[in-house]
Formats: structure tokens, C-alpha cells, sequence
């Protein structure tokens, strides 16, 4: 998800939009708190060791965000109540007698992954959240076999006052926005066909010591909003702080027209984000987001990502022995269109990724080491379209297609095959700006050889001046994969499930 919206902001910038990449770390998850009181170290000790990962992650691999905000942060918190406010004040906030799960043994509310059981639509194991199989958000009342995940013991169910929020009453118009929206038609049909079954709206709060507390009205006084609405509007915090620093007014950027919302994320956070996230934007009188870009898990050999089976991979772990232009290429293939469980990882793609790298690489060195006479006819009109058809599959967030044109432009023009000494340096201009946002570094690294300086990635103009290219004298940045980083990675993904299927 973070690659994907890096591609997407690269790709706008080159557009000549204004792009920002907004993200965060919800720390308020019980993930973490669960976490440190197995490390007996402080909840924020945890969090920040988290997050210092996570950044070393995402730079291992050129994604830097405009802003990463951290929901324990003050701004956050002030944001979130200001947000529950003013859904309030719209009318959209209930305080309803509800139920929330209880541990008599240990004598106090659970919440979250605090709370373990099966999911009444699909029978899956889940937390008392959400369920991660089929997306549904789970109602106290509704968990099947409800366990206290920290002592084992049954739980039973106590009355509680708790804020909700009135989506039955917002569901006319949030189904009539989702409709004239943009978003993929499988996630448009979730969302609706939930909308439609809905008859009871979504808790907001809960007795949890951990995470935004409300203060207002008294019967909320000491709960704490579920990280689902909290966590997830960091969004708008980060919209806030991005603001102030350009000098603009967020809430007339939020309300501008011109102004386009897309969300990257994984499937776990479908739900929330196209019913919390947009109905909370919509009942505020904020249009819904332009779309989503909602992708399956990953897996490696089959199997879901996860850290407590050792079944996972770290991006920098990867980049230390990967170059990350391979690395960035091999996981933007991945992605697929949502809801195929088409997302799989294996040391096999990072192989082809480098050699389909390499293949690009030789041709573009072989054509400018040939090159002699300026080739002065205009671009092809089949390439152009071909540019065209990416900045659309883009801008629909259709990755997979964009990577296929940039392959059937390379199979289209000449550079690929031509020897006969002639340099079009449109065409590969274009090229590299159509491998930017993908694999920035390899891009600029040929473009600014060939273009000198000034060379910028662009759709429609050559930004630096166009005549023969200067002999390459850099070596190929698309390094092979190393062949003990495969040896290493058989030994602990293959062979291990080799033995398992024995
Ligand atoms: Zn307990
Ligand atoms: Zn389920």
C-alpha cells in the first residue's frame, strides 16, 4: 500500500499536480499494548520502536512520506475530538444503551484484539473488531465464544451507554455518493449492500483505558473512541499539519472541487475506511473520497504475512541484499485488482523483476552507445496513446495494467530493436518518465545522464535539451538477485513448507 501510493504521488507530481503522501501509525491498536505488557516495557517505548521500522522500511525503499503523523500526539488527539464534535453537532452522534464484552475473572471491559472468538457470518477466528476473513464489523453481541485473549477466561456481555454513529440515518445519501463515485464496483457493492442491511449504525466508544478519551457528554465521560473512526482520521490530521505549513485553510481544501482524496490501503481496513472514513466525511459536509486503492494480503509461498510464524519479509531486510529499484518493481507487480487473493510474493518474481529490469537497461545502453544522428520525426502517435492508456490506468489506480503498457511500449518502439545509429530522444524521454514513478532512481539516474541536469520526468515536453547522449560509464543499476539471498530464502520459506506437506 505504501509503494502504491508513493507510484500514485510520483505520478501526479510528474503530472504537474500537487500531490502530498500522508500517512501515520495508529497507536492506540491494542497490537501494541499487548505488545509491551508481554516486553514489560512502556506502551509509547513500543510504539516508537514501531515506527522507527516502519521508516526504515518505507526509506530502504525511496518512500517518503509528506507527513507521518502519530495518533498518540497531542494535534491528534485535539483533532479527533474537534472531528467527534462536530459529528455531533450535525446531528450524527446517538448515545445508545449497548453491550460491550466484560471478563469477570479479570474484572474489566475488553475490547479489540483484547477479545477472541469467531465471526457469526463466516465462523472465522476473529478479533472483537473486525473480522479479517469476510470484513465484517463485529458487534459485541454478535462474537461467537467470546474468549479474554489475556487470561483465557469466557466473556459475558454488560450493558454499557456508548456513542454511535447514526449511519442508518446517513445511509440514503452515503449510498447515493458511493454510487456517482469512482471506486471500484466490487467495493462500491460491499459498502452499499452493508449500508442497506444496516439497522442498528456503528459504536464509537467503549470502556478501554487505552487511546483518545471523550470527556463530553457525562455518560461517554472516560470512555475512549474505537481506533477504527480514531486511528484512521490521523488522515485529516495529516491533511491539517500539510495545510498549515503550504499557508492554505484544510477546511476550504477539504471542500474544494479540485481537491482529490485517495486512500491506499489493505483489506483489513475496506471497511471502515469506505463507511467510517466516508460517512464521517460526508455527514461533516465534506465530499467522500475520490477512491480507494484497496489490495488483498500478501502472501509469500501461499501463506498470509505473519510475523509471530517468522512467515514474513522486511522491506529493508530485502533492500540490504536487493537493489530497490528491483525490489520496488517486483512488489508493484504484485498488486492486483482486489478481492482475487491474487497478491503473492516469492523470491521468484524479485528474480524476474531484475532480469525484465536488466532487458530495459541493455537496450537503452546498446541504443545510446550507438547512437550517431539525431532522429528528428515526431513521436509515433502509437506511443503517445500508449502514454495516454498509463496515465489513465494510473489515475484509476489499475497499477497492474500501467506496468503492462510500459512493457508494450518498450515492445512498440524502436529503441528496443533499432541499430541503425539514430537517437529519438523523445521516445526515450518518455520511456524513462513512464518508468518514474515506479523505479525513480533508475529513471532519473538515465535521464539526467542522457538529458544532462535539468532532465525532468514529463508526459508531454522534454524539460532539457535534446542531442546525441554522452557513452555510458556507470554500471547497471539492476543488480542480479543474489544467489545466497535465494539459497537463505529457500532454506526458510520452501523447505520448511516442503516438510509440512511431507
Ligand atoms: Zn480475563
Ligand atoms: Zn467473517
Amino acid at each position: 500500500m505504501y509503494l502504491l501510493a508513493d507510484i500514485f504521488v510520483r505520478f501526479q507530481r510528474m503530472a504537474g499536480h500537487r500531490a502530498h503522501y500522508i500517512t501515520g501509525a495508529d497507536e492506540h491498536g491494542t497490537y501494541t499494548l499487548v505488545k509491551a505488557r508481554k516486553l514489560g516495557q512502556p506502551v509509547s517505548e513500543v510504539a516508537q520502536k514501531h515506527i522507527d521500522e516502519i521508516l526504515q522500511c518505507l526509506r530502504s525503499v525511496h518512500i517518503t512520506p509528506d507527513v507521518f503523523v502519530r495518533t498518540s500526539s497531542e494535534v491528534h488527539k485535539d483533532n479527533a475530538l474537534a472531528i467527534f464534535r462536530e459529528l455531533q453537532e450535525a446531528g450524527y452522534v446517538q448515545i445508545h444503551e449497548g453491550v460491550q464484552l466484560y471478563c469477570e475473572h479479570c474484572d474489566e471491559f475488553v475490547a479489540d484484539s483484547l477479545a477472541a472468538g469467531n465471526c457469526p457470518a463466516c465462523n472465522s477466528a476473529t478479533d472483537s473488531n473486525l473480522c479479517e476473513n469476510c470484513g465484517l464489523a463485529i458487534r459485541h453481541d454478535t462474537l461467537c465464544n467470546a474468549r479474554h485473549t489475556t487470561c483465557g477466561h469466557n466473556l459475558v456481555l454488560r450493558r454499557i451507554e456508548q456513542a454511535v454513529f447514526d449511519t442508518p440515518r446517513l445511509a440514503r445519501a452515503l449510498d447515493t455518493a458511493i454510487g456517482q463515485s469512482a471506486w471500484p464496483e466490487p467495493i462500491r457493492d460491499k459498502a452499499r449492500a452493508w449500508l442497506a442491511g444496516d439497522a442498528h449504525g456503528l459504536p464509537m466508544s467503549r470502556h478501554f483505558s487505552h487511546g483518545v478519551e471523550l470527556l463530553h457528554p457525562d455518560d461517554l465521560f472516560g470512555q475512549t473512541l474505537l481506533t477504527w473512526f480514531e486511528g484512521l482520521w490521523c488522515f485529516e490530521t495529516g491533511i491539517r499539519e500539510q495545510c498549515a505549513n503550504d499557508f492554505l485553510s484544510a477546511k476550504s481544501t477539504m471542500h474544494d472541487p479540485s481537491t482529490r482524496l485517495v486512500f491506499f490501503m489493505g483489506q483489513d481496513n475496506r471497511f471502515y475506511y469506505t463507511i467510517g472514513v466516508s460517512g464521517a466525511l460526508l455527514a461533516r459536509g465534506y465530499p467522500i473520497p475520490t477512491n480507494h486503492s484497496i489490495q488483498d494480503f500478501y502472501k509469500i509461498e501461499g501463506e498470509k504475512f505473519s510475523t509471530s510464524r517468522d512467515h514474513a519479509l522486511w522491506a529493508d531486510e530485502v533492500a540490504r541484499e536487493v537493489d530497490s529499484n528491483v525490489l520496488r518493481y517486483a512488489l508493484a507487480r504484485i498488486a492486483r485488482p482486489f478481492g482475487r487473493g491474487e497478491n503473492e510474493f516469492d523470491v521468484d518474481g524479485l528474480v524476474t523483476a531484475a532480469s525484465h529490469l536488466r532487458i530495459w537497461e541493455d537496450a537503452l545502453r546498446q541504443y545510446a552507445n550507438n547512437a550517431k544522428t539525431l532522429d528528428t520525426r515526431r513521436l509515433r502517435s502509437r506511443l503517445r496513446i500508449l502514454a495516454q492508456r498509463y496515465a489513465d490506468a494510473i489515475e484509476e489506480l489499475r497499477f497492474w495494467d500501467a506496468l503492462d503498457i510500459v512493457d508494450r511500449y518498450f515492445e512498440l518502439a524502436d529503441f528496443a530493436r533499432d541499430d541503425s545509429g539514430l537517437w529519438n530522444a523523445m521516445e526515450i524521454s518518455l520511456f524513462l518518465s513512464l518508468l518514474y514513478p515506479v523505479v525513480p532512481e533508475l529513471s532519473i539516474r538515465y535521464g539526467r545522464h542522457f538529458f544532462g541536469a535539468a532532465w525532468q520526468p514529463s508526459f508531454n515536453k522534454l524539460a532539457a535539451k535534446a542531442g546525441l547522449p554522452p557513452r555510458i560509464d556507470f554500471p547497471c543499476l539492476s543488480a542480479a538477485v543474489p544467489t545466497h539471498f535465494i539459497a537463505s530464502y529457500n532454506e526458510r520459506f520452501r523447505k520448511r513448507q516442503a516438510e509440512q506437506y511431507q
